[in-house]
């Protein structure tokens, strides 16, 4: 295993992480397989994974409940005696904060699921411009520097999938800050805060820690035959894995990275990757970024996500919109797309809530006649009742 510096933590953490979402379950997700899941934790941990990531509602019935990775999680490390061993992270669950009393409800509840009593690395979960927002009045940093002091945390950070602009805001804004997860992988450079925000954690020695390595595993299936091709140009054999993982650990601003990992064998291959230095050459570089464009040519539209068009006075989301429309088109994997549709856009503001004003029409940079692009989302992905 190769190990880094978490920025200014000043720990040394396996540059793999496990993430514990897709844990093998049963007949539902809530329902663990836990001699499995154990399995792959130790086969792990064994072979140099030191850092686990988790959260309160990983593994729930339902999107917003009380997951039982936590509980799983806690009952492991408690039996084969880790906890030590481990530098355990886990999320505070924001969209269930109303009040100030109520981080420190949940961060309670928390280690109790988790067996533990402390928390190494804590981080506001999936944090959006209006959670910012919110928490800021909720006096969030009050908690924080509570948390720190009482040990019951030994380090702050925040995860995020919003654009490089707020992120770099969010961070100038509180200054015990150490640690970022944001989503990175070689198609989205540019997409969310994107290598700008893992550049930015950098310059301000921040632990700049990765997710969606794989894009929800889009990158490693259903591979088209352009980028095969691509691939078959480099004079080094390398699975689709192996070039999505090597991407990202041949940048010196990603720390560690969480592989949501649901099966021993992947547990498996990902460490061999993880524990082999893979400098990428510079033809090699070129390939990748010559299937990063062969990917976009799949896309639907044209939009840049400049946001000029934004908002709508109608509450459509249109930049999310028509992103997740080109994810489907460049993925080819409109399930996984329509879960992201119907998961990350609000229900009044999908692209059946367009009324064709035509307001936003005079503001697009690549003049996109925007209801119409609009109407194609809604007719590719149909209401969410057509889905789930
Ligand atoms: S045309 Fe649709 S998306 Fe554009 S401003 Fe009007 S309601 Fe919003
Ligand atoms: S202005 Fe046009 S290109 Fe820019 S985000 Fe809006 S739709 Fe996309």
């Amino acid at each position: 295993m190769i190990y880094n510096t978490l920025g200014k933590t000043g720990l040394e953490v396996s540059r793999l992480g496990f993430g514990t979402m897709r844990l093998p379950t049963g007949s539902d997700n809530s329902d663990i397989d836990e001699a499995e899941a154990s399995r792959m934790l130790r086969y792990a941990i064994e072979n140099g994974v030191n850092i686990i990531d988790t959260a309160y509602p990983y593994h729930a019935s339902d999107l917003d409940g009380d997951g039982n990775s936590e509980r799983f999680l806690g009952k492991f490390l408690k039996e084969n005696d880790l906890r030590e061993d481990i530098i355990l992270q886990t999320k505070s669950p924001l969209w269930l904060i109303e009040s100030h009393e109520d981080f420190g409800y949940y961060l309670d509840k928390q280690l109790e699921k988790l067996q533990t009593d402390y928390i190494d690395i804590y981080l506001l979960h999936s944090l959006t411009v209006a959670d910012w927002e919110k928490v800021k009045k909720l006096d969030v940093f009050s908690f924080l520097d509570e948390a720190l002091a009482s040990g019951k945390v030994r380090h702050v950070g925040f995860s995020s999938h919003i654009e490089v602009d707020y992120v770099i805001e969010i961070i100038d804004e509180y200054p015990k800050w150490e640690v970022a997860l944001t989503q990175l992988n070689y198609l989205d450079e540019y997409y969310q805060s994107g290598v700008m925000g893992t550049n930015y954690l950098r310059q301000v020695n921040m632990g700049s820690m990765i997710m969606e390595p794989l894009r929800g595993g889009r990158l490693v299936n259903n591979i088209p035959d352009e980028v095969q091709k691509l691939w078959a140009m480099s004079e080094v054999e390398r699975t689709p894995v192996e070039w999505a993982l090597q991407y990202l650990w041949n940048r010196d601003d990603v720390d560690c990275v969480f592989s949501g990992m649901t099966s021993l064998e992947q547990v498996k291959d990902n460490i061999r990757i993880a524990s082999t230095e893979d400098l990428i050459s510079e033809n090699d570089q070129e390939i990748i970024r010559e299937v990063a464009r062969t990917y976009r040519g799949f896309l639907g539209n044209e939009c840049t996500r400049c946001g000029y068009c934004m908002p709508c006075p109608h509450g459509v989301d249109i930049i999310n919109c028509l992103t997740e429309y080109n994810i489907a088109h460049m993925m080819g994997d409109p399930k996984a797309s329509a879960m992201q549709y119907f998961t990350l856009i609000d229900d009044d503001s999908r692209a059946d809530s367009c009324v064709e004003c035509m307001e936003c029409i005079p503001f697009c940079t690549q003049m996109l006649n925007i209801p119409e692009e609009l109407q194609k989302v809604y007719e590719y992905f149909g209401s969410e009742f057509d889905h789930f």
